[in-house]
């Protein structure tokens, strides 16, 4: 998942599974069970299954218990190593006489067991029991990184962006540039045109920007009552703090009770950080607070923006 662009309620895509079996008969007769419901891939030792799960990340694991070299236990602790690939659900694939294992299984972290020989209904149900399980787990964890009222990604979601996005640019050696933007006016617009008509103005808000910043390292979540805040790569930060200004005034909802425009508009503080330092998130997010209070303090509709390293602040509207 990638968490810029969350949403939930997709029409979901055929489940994912791999099968991870030595013998290429056992693999044929558990994939005869599957067959058209699934997408399925396989593997036929726990090296070629690691190597695959750099690539591929399945819904769902099938694993063979007995397998020469890395065997079942030691290929799942191995799954669990893989980043990405650590909560994939893993099945164990097991003779009667290996069910002594069982409990070692369980502790390791599978989730179920089938028996062979193989049975298709058994094989079939497990599964449809298993991948119901993790839909509804997958849901459950994209909709806690949901805003409820403007599904985009919510304070939450935008705190651990910013983290993972922070070391991910000071390894690569690039800059991020972080705005906080605050609709002017916005217990104005409440009082006079109803709570109804400010849930709406900030799901409007909120999906103009989200579809206005879209390539993949770009975030826009609500951050609080009417405040928003972005994540986006540091290129020109101030084309940047202009064009969330439009976004905003461009959606032209009517605001009569603003002294800062006609329209609802809003006001923005943004930082572009370069050559990052350690992590400190909170730091920066004062900053640019500090930002956005002066771009209220000179008048709202406006951005007030600064690049790391200047200290004089640029006004943009
Ligand atoms: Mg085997």
């Amino acid at each position: 998942m990638t968490d810029s662009k969350l949403s939930i309620g997709d029409s979901a895509p055929r489940a994912r599974i791999l099968i991870v079996d030595d013998e290429p008969v056992n693999i044929h007769v558990l994939s005869e069970a599957l067959q058209g419901a699934y997408e399925l891939r396989f593997a036929t030792s726990g090296a070629q299954a690691i190597k695959l799960l750099e690539s591929y990340l399945p819904d769902l694991i099938l694993l063979d218990v007995v397998m020469p070299e890395s065997d079942g236990f030691q290929t799942l602790a191995a799954i669990q190593g893989t980043p990405g690939a650590a909560d994939v659900p893993v099945i164990f694939v097991t003779a009667m006489s290996e069910m002594a294992d069982e409990e070692k299984g369980f502790a390791l972290g599978a989730v179920d067991y089938i028996i062979k020989p193989i049975s298709a209904p058994i094989v079939r149900a497990r599964v449809r029991t298993h991948l119901q399980l993790k839909r509804q787990r997958d849901l459950l964890e994209r909709s806690a990184l949901l805003d409820g009222l403007t599904n985009i990604a919510n304070r939450r979601s935008f705190d651990q962006a910013l983290s993972r996005r922070w070391r991910f640019a000071q390894r690569q050696g690039i800059g991020i540039t972080l705005l906080l933007l605050d609709i002017d006016h916005f217990k104005q617009y409440n009082d006079h045109y109803g709570h109804g008509a400010g849930d709406d103005c900030l799901r409007r808000v909120a999906q103009a920007l989200d579809q206005a910043f879209t390539r993949g390292e770009d975030l826009v979540a609500r951050y609080g009552g009417e405040e928003f805040a972005l994540i986006l790569a540091a290129d020109d930060s101030a084309r940047q703090a202009e064009r969330v200004l439009r976004v905003v005034s461009e959606l032209q909802i009517e605001h009569l009770h603003s002294s800062a425009a006609q329209h609802v508009s809003a006001s923005v503080g943004a930082k572009s950080f370069q050559q990052l330092g350690e992590l400190d998130t909170e730091r920066a997010l004062r900053e640019v607070d500090e930002l956005l209070y002066r771009a209220k303090q000179s008048g709202r509709n406006r951005c007030a923006l600064q690049k790391q390293g200047f200290t004089e602040i640029e006004i943009i509207r």
